[in-house]
């Protein structure tokens, strides 16, 4: 896996093929059409970072060159054979796009994030009298403005190079381009491919990079082949032995260990794809045991909640997390951010620092999205708050909101991981689609409630190899993290989600003892041990 974030050389495609045309060169190049795209804040008409994709007569086309202006990213996936280039304009100057000579129509689509509005153009070569200067403005509106409310947008789940400090200067337009304020790397190693992927400069401090609210910072993924894959984001100190679990390296050390590791350094670890990947994941154990941050439940191509919503059911509170897992599934519609087109939304109030980030995602103040962005009030308490009601029982009034201007197809309010029905009122205000759910709730026994919601299809996820992976999901979601309701001193608790826990983590014990490989007996001692915690934590719920 390799990235090249600058620009790459010039293919001089335009030199006519046919060396009987070379004599005519002169006269045209200078008749080859030159598109000359700026994108604006459509308020201030000032310059604003965006990325942009365009169809030249109806067909894709990647320039290969977009000049000093603009930056054209290249984000490669060898084993996987994903390939894609991404162009963004800067927002300085006008990026200057050479297109084939035999253009006649040229469309231009411009996205920025998911708070403004996306915007596609066609132009006909022929209305411009010189080709070699078509320009064209794209003003870009934004619809909401989420930052103003205290979230920040993040997309905790990269692996792309990051060889030297200077490389930021372009990962800071990127984000602008896509419209985040945090990004989160993770270096990694590959199981097909034997070396270092997604390798960083620095960890920790050393690693960060700040640009007004802009941050960017470095850590680790860690994967073991029966265990699962974790995130490690912040640590100042890579993890040894980064990949377990196969090449003779056995199942040690435990990722509960790896998570006490990185919260001695002030990172905040948490489960990856959610725990969808391992052959005998310990995402389950290591929640219960109070050992993971959060749970990430989604990614570019994948929304697995299931194991997160029996977690919560049975009273373990952890927070949701989204991120692309970039450069995996890097095709975009053309609607759709690059960085963080499955991103995290957390309530950071102003702060823009990691650590006030990461209080924020370990207070499930967070949602995750690819597209609609939420709201949810619960007695007008948000995201992530407690709401205490007497020993009785109470009601609560609940406020919940999706909008986009991508068209939304399903909306659910849900209690304990279940739907409960509602009226949804559905609007469209100037684009935007509104969907409202207000609704008053007799609650009589502690639970927790978050909203979800579905949108239309991603078309650059249509793709044969996913349709057959059971986490695959290819259309616009969004999912809050989870608001408590308690009543009385009671805890949140399903039986019957506690029970299937129980279950699973005597099942997968066996796996440890007999399966699982270890460097020494005392090591296999202690895994099973961690079972028995697991489990007796779990039976002494009440
Ligand atoms: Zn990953």
């Amino acid at each position: 896996m390799r990235s090249i974030s600058a620009a790459t050389p010039r293919a001089n495609w335009s030199l006519p093929q046919v060396a009987g045309v070379l004599a005519l060169t002169a006269t045209l190049v200078q008749s080859q059409p030159v598109l000359k795209l700026e994108t604006t804040d459509a308020n201030t008409g000032r310059p604003l970072p965006a990325r942009f994709s365009l169809e030249v007569n109806g067909v894709p086309f990647q320039p290969d060159d977009v000049g000093p202006h603009g930056l054209r990213f290249l984000s490669l996936h060898d084993s996987k054979k994903q390939f894609r280039a991404i162009t963004y304009t800067r927002g300085t100057f006008p990026v200057e796009i050479r297109l084939p000579e035999s253009s006649r129509e040229v469309t231009v689509h411009v996205a920025k994030g998911f708070e403004f509005f996306p915007v596609s153009r066609t132009i006909q070569v022929s209305d411009y009298s010189e080709p070699s200067e078509m320009r064209l403005n794209i003003p870009l509106k934004r619809w909401s403005s989420l930052t103003l409310e205290g979230w920040a947008s993040s997309d905790p789940h990269l692996h792309y190079d990051r060889f030297s400090r200077s490389a930021n200067i372009d990962w800071f337009v990127m984000m602008a381009g896509d419209d985040l304020e945090s990004i989160h790397f993770m270096m990694l190693k590959g199981g097909k491919v034997p070396s270092e992927w997604g390798a960083q400069y620095g960890y920790g401090k050393r690693g960060e990079a700040r640009e007004g609210p802009r941050l960017i910072t470095a850590g680790e993924e860690y994967r073991d082949a029966a265990q699962g894959h974790v995130n490690l984001l912040g640590i100042h100190k890579i993890i040894p032995p980064i990949m377990a679990g196969r090449n003779g390296i056995p199942n040690y050390p435990f990722l509960h260990d790896v998570f006490l590791e990185t919260r001695k350094m002030d990172g905040l670890g948490g489960i990856a794809h959610g725990g969808a990947l391992g052959t005998q994941t310990t995402a389950a154990l290591d929640v219960v045991l109070g050992a993971a941050d959060f749970m990430e439940i989604a990614n570019t191509h994948l929304y697995v909640p299931d194991l997160w919503h029996r977690l919560l059911n049975a009273g373990f509170f952890i927070p949701p997390l989204g991120g692309t897992d970039l450069p995996n599934y890097p095709a975009r519609d053309p609607w759709q951010p690059f960085l963080g087109g499955m991103r995290t939304y957390a309530k950071v109030d102003g702060q823009h620092d990691f650590s006030s980030w990461k209080q924020a995602v370990k207070a499930g103040r967070v949602f995750v999205t690819s597209g609609p962005m939420a709201s949810f009030k619960v007695n007008g308490k948000d995201i992530g708050d407690k709401i205490a009601l007497p020993a009785g029982g109470g009601e609560v009034e609940i406020d919940a909101v999706l909008k986009s201007p991508i068209p939304l197809t399903e909306m659910e309010v849900l209690r304990n991981g279940l739907p409960l029905s509602c009226d949804i009122v559905k609007k469209n205000l100037g684009g935007v689609h509104h969907w409202r759910i207000r609704k008053k709730l007799s609650i009589n026994e502690s639970c927790w409630l978050a909203l979800h919601g579905k949108g239309s299809p991603i078309k650059a996820l249509d793709v044969d190899r996913l349709k057959q992976q059971p986490w695959a999901e290819t259309s616009v979601i969004a999912q809050t993290g989870a608001t408590r309701v308690l009543v009385g001193d009671k805890p949140i608790l399903s039986r019957e989600d506690r029970d299937w826990l129980a279950r699973h983590l005597q099942r997968q014990r066996e796996f440890y003892e007999t399966e699982a490989r270890y460097w020494n007996e005392r090591q296999r001692e202690e895994r099973l041990r961690h079972f028995d915690d697991a489990v007796r934590k779990l039976k002494g719920l009440q």
